[in-house]
């Protein structure tokens, strides 16, 4: 039993989200996931900047570091500022000194020029060294013509798509769509109304399925590798393990919570390294799963990357988090401003 981990990893992020908090209220009052989707993110995605771009993902990494997370799979959207925009995340969450894997989700919501350009920053960041995937945001805003260059594009610079699939009812009809494209390399988020197994990893995100009311996915029964994301609701990987394992034992009183700390385990497929990075928590059993589950307010004092401390009783070495902090607000502001 020990106070020290490896690092943490959220394996489906949407940084950007960092500003929605405290956003103004929508027009209407939305009723249902397609309609979330629409009054909320498809709002808010499509006012971003690339500054806003920056100081999100700079305070989505130092929040994602104080959690103890040093690798993060994010899914980013900005429909207004696509080219350059994973190559901006990338830097900022370098700077904090947090691993990512980045795709921009590629979709056919602003015409066939923003699904060419989505694809072509994903392409731009890949071939030029870039870590991450294809993304594409869901198939119920794309063509059949989008989802099948997105799944050549990424066979062809040997990664996996990362695809939000069958999140809400709206798109029950995603196994159909990707069932002759999708590969064991592909990140499959949500699958709570899949019809069918796909092969690929799931990106199971409790919080945000209760969040947003769409139901449970079950993931322990898919023959799938399950792996744990947020979907933009921070980056603490503890709690969300927390939340998921009450969620599978409302479910299945039988579970255990050896299954949820193998679904963070399952992260590491994407960040082998990030088994080397020591995280030291403020509790001495932190690496059990059955400590976990059941000790909420499990802090991170300590992390080290490389050999390097990147956070220090709690605080960003390499950054002024009051700085970040301050520099994100004001970028909430001019986002809300436009809203
Ligand atoms: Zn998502």
């Amino acid at each position: 039993m020990s106070a020290v981990t490896a690092g943490m990893v959220c394996s489906h992020h949407h940084l950007y989200s960092a500003l929605a908090r405290g956003m103004p209220a929508p027009p209407r009052q939305p009723t249902r996931f397609l309609e979330i989707l629409e009054q909320v993110w498809w709002r808010l995605d499509v006012a971003l900047d690339e500054e806003m771009i920056r100081w999100s993902a700079m305070l989505g990494a130092v929040e994602a570091l104080q959690s103890g997370t040093t690798a993060i799979v994010d899914h980013h959207e900005s429909p207004s500022a696509i080219d350059g925009s994973l190559s901006i995340i990338a830097e900022a969450c370098a700077e904090v000194g947090v691993r990512t894997n980045l795709a921009y989700g590629v979709t056919d919501r602003h015409g066939p020029d923003g699904a060419r350009r989505g694809l072509a920053e994903n392409e731009r960041f890949l071939r030029g060294g870039g870590r991450g995937m294809v993304g594409v945001h869901a198939a119920f805003t794309c063509s059949d013509h989008t989802l099948s260059a997105a799944a050549a594009l990424a066979a062809d610079c040997g990664v996996g798509v990362h695809i939000h699939v069958a999140e809400g009812p709206d798109d029950a009809d995603a196994g159909m769509r990707l069932d002759a494209l999708a590969r064991d390399d592909w990140w499959l988020v949500h699958c709570v109304y899949l019809d069918r197994d796909l092969p690929g990893t799931i990106a199971h995100n409790p919080r945000s399925n209760m969040n947003n009311g769409v139901g449970y996915a079950r993931p322990a029964s898919r023959p799938n590798r399950v792996a744990l994301g947020t979907d933009g609701i921070g980056a603490d990987m503890l709690e969300e393990a927390r939340l998921a394992y009450v969620r599978l034992r409302e479910d299945d009183v039988l579970a255990s919570p050896d299954t949820v700390w193998q679904w963070l385990e399952n992260g590491y497929v994407l960040f082998p390294e990030a088994r080397d990075d020591r995280v030291t928590w403020s509790y001495d059993h932190a690496d059990s799963g059955w400590h976990v589950v059941f000790t909420p307010g499990i802090r991170a004092l300590q992390v080290e990357v490389d050999g390097e401390v990147l956070l220090h009783d709690g605080r960003p070495t390499r950054v002024d988090v009051d700085e970040v902090r301050a520099k994100a607000a004001e970028q909430a502001r001019r986002l809300f401003t436009r809203l």
